[in-house]
């Protein structure tokens, strides 16, 4: 792969530059701002906007004059923020409809009884959370500790993919995806991380031959997989210190 001729590096957010749902470390968000001085940035993740900012932009300590170049779309694309004086605007939201919404929720109950999903004793949160653009279930709440998510996983994770697999029979109309360690979110048909890639070459004006793609869930199944479609260069991760060996590689 030859670095240089490309432009712009797409990075998925959790599982890639975080660890699910917890917020950057310095480590990274060092890395991540030293890219940034000489290539275009974007971030592509199921969480919402509220959820960039405090996972992601938080702990972005950069130069605000290298901000322009770093491009946000949470809830998988179907948002999207860039950084105009000194302030991020949203430049567009793909909103489901109340009856959009009432159906997803409604066909979120009945599937996961179907799939013997039982709600734990102890959940962090909502279980389902309205996001606007996208509705997300988290088995163990949308603010579970990342432990919590890791054993709810290892043991129950069948159960989720169960539940996926009931809720895309019954909402073909609908995106179903599973995420993280304990999501499944749902959003207008047609919205993957191939959509996100295809809206920031469309945003940006950039090739997608001169895009590079980094995310941790690049397998069939996985929440990165569609981004393949485009014929976008892609690179998988293990995890954000995988990421970080790769951005020191870049930026050496
Ligand atoms: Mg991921």
């Amino acid at each position: 792969m030859d670095f240089s001729n490309k432009k712009i590096i797409i990075f998925d957010l959790d599982g890639t530059l975080t660890e699910s749902k917890a917020d950057m470390d310095a480590e990274m968000a060092d890395l991540i701002c030293r890219l940034l001085k000489e290539k275009y940035v974007a971030v592509i993740g199921g969480g919402s906007w509220r959820q960039f900012e405090e996972q992601f932009l938080r702990r972005l300590l950069c130069p605000k004059e290298n901000l322009h170049r770093l491009h946000l779309f949470p809830t998988t694309a179907t948002r999207y923020f860039e950084y105009v004086n000194t302030e991020w605007k949203e430049v567009y939201a793909d909103i489901l409809s109340t009856e959009e919404k009432t159906k997803i929720f409604g066909t979120f109950a009945k599937s996961l009884e179907k799939a013997g999903y039982k709600k734990p004793e102890r959940v962090w949160g909502e279980l389902i959370e309205d996001r606007d653009t996208q509705v997300t279930f988290s088995a163990l709440g949308q603010q579970a500790p990342i432990e919590d998510k890791k054993q709810w996983n290892k043991a129950n994770n069948a159960i989720r993919e169960k539940a996926a697999t009931i809720l895309r029979e019954l909402l073909p109309e609908f995106e179903v995806r599973t995420g993280g360690l304990t999501s499944i979110d749902i959003t207008k048909k047609g919205i993957d991380k191939a959509y996100g890639v295809r809206q920031i070459e469309r945003a940006l004006q950039i090739p997608i031959s001169e895009m590079l793609f980094v995310g941790d869930a690049l397998y069939p199944g996985g929440n990165d997989h569609a981004a393949l479609d485009t014929g976008i260069e892609a690179t998988q991760v293990n995890g954000p210190q995988e990421t970080k060996d790769l951005i020191r590689g870049w930026v050496r």
